[in-house]
């Protein structure tokens, strides 16, 4: 099990090779997708093995309610298209080959024209003979559309034989833009000096260093299972994929009340920097405006107000070139008036209940 799981990241780090330099919640440096990426199986899947297709699909739920992401299901991969050249062209931007099908799991991958795991003379380097499995990152599907599939999923499996839910949602993880967080240059040798474990990806740290992702290779000898495990996306790998793929209207989120009295100050605050975000990384450009007035170029601001109504505009940009605006309003009461406004109706509505 060990070889084959140091395999996996090699076969990985093979299919990346002569792409950008591989960088959970740490980005890839690969791009993202757009929010509906298609998946399929190949070959005979569905009526091969319905129950691991169903599994997968139940299992990758797991990112469409932490970020806007829909995964548009197509079941079996349609036919090729073949291109005038003689390349084939597979439809479906996930396309996912599992063990146990009509599909070969190891060997070259099928599709003509298809250049994964072929050396600079097109010979078939053996890279993808083992049974690791790998995803290719977003910004490799164009250039991989003839390969049959870009997702290898194999079945590891806990002791009752129930594959790992975070070892699905560690290659899906790969697929949408996520790279190996044990791999960061900024782990905790605190916790874990094993081989393997840090020395790696020096940018697109999107969140502190999280011992807990399902981007994290299992380190045993001190205490982590990183993707052999069931606990699904941790808080920050939910973060990451937030920040990632937002609402197609992207509004500037923040954590704070609007609504306050004279005598507390207003504390406004990015909710990404609440959530635990490295915005240093994430995000730029920060402007907290009242009444068309700049009160904070920073991820928060804390200020004290006269009575009065207030338009707010909270803008910031993200690390991908995309902005982010709120409009609203902040109401500042006198104590009078916010008991009489605030707490009175409140109140009767609770006695009426
Ligand atoms: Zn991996």
């Amino acid at each position: 099990m060990g070889t084959q799981r140091l395999w996996a990241g090699l076969v990985l780090l093979a299919s990346t090779l002569g792409a950008l330099t591989a960088q959970a919640s740490l980005y890839w440096n690969h791009g993202v997708r757009g929010s509906t990426p298609s998946v399929c199986f190949v070959g005979n899947a569905l009526t091969a093995r319905p129950a691991r297709v169903q599994q997968v699909l139940d299992y990758i739920h797991d990112f469409e309610r932490a970020a806007n992401i829909r995964f548009n299901y197509l079941g079996t991969c349609p036919a090729p298209i073949v291109l005038s050249n003689g390349d084939d062209w597979h439809g479906g931007d996930i396309r996912v080959v599992i063990p146990g099908t009509s599909v070969p799991f190891t060997g070259m991958v099928p599709g003509n024209g298809c250049p994964m795991f072929l050396d600079g003379n097109g010979v078939y380097t053996g890279e993808n003979n083992g049974w690791g499995s790998w995803s290719n990152p977003p910004d490799e599907l164009t250039q991989n559309r003839a390969c049959r599939y870009n997702l290898k999923l194999g079945d590891d499996a806990d002791a009752s034989g129930v594959p790992w839910r975070d070892h699905t949602l560690h290659e899906f993880g790969h697929a949408l833009g996520l790279s190996h967080e044990h791999a960061r240059d900024d782990v905790d040798y605190g916790l874990c000096t094993a081989s393997g474990y840090g020395g790696g990806a020096s940018s697109g740290h999107m969140t502190p260093y999280d011992r807990y992702s399902v981007m994290h290779y299992e380190f045993l000898s001190c205490g982590i299972h990183g993707n052999y495990g069931h606990a699904g996306l941790s808080t920050w790998d939910q973060l990451g994929l937030h920040i990632l793929y937002p609402e197609p209207v992207r509004v500037a989120e923040m954590v704070g009340r609007t609504v306050i009295r004279t005598t507390e100050p207003l504390n406004l605050t990015s909710a990404w920097g609440a959530r635990g975000a490295t915005l240093s990384v994430v995000a730029s450009g920060f402007s907290w405006k009242l009444s068309g007035i700049t009160y904070s170029a920073s991820s928060g601001f804390s200020t004290w107000l006269g009575a009065g109504t207030y338009p707010l505009q909270f803008s910031h940009s993200d690390f991908l070139g995309r902005t982010y605006s709120y409009s609203g309003t902040v109401k500042v009461l006198s104590p009078a008036d916010y008991a009489k406004q605030i707490v009175t109706p409140v109140a009767a509505r609770t006695l009426l209940l």
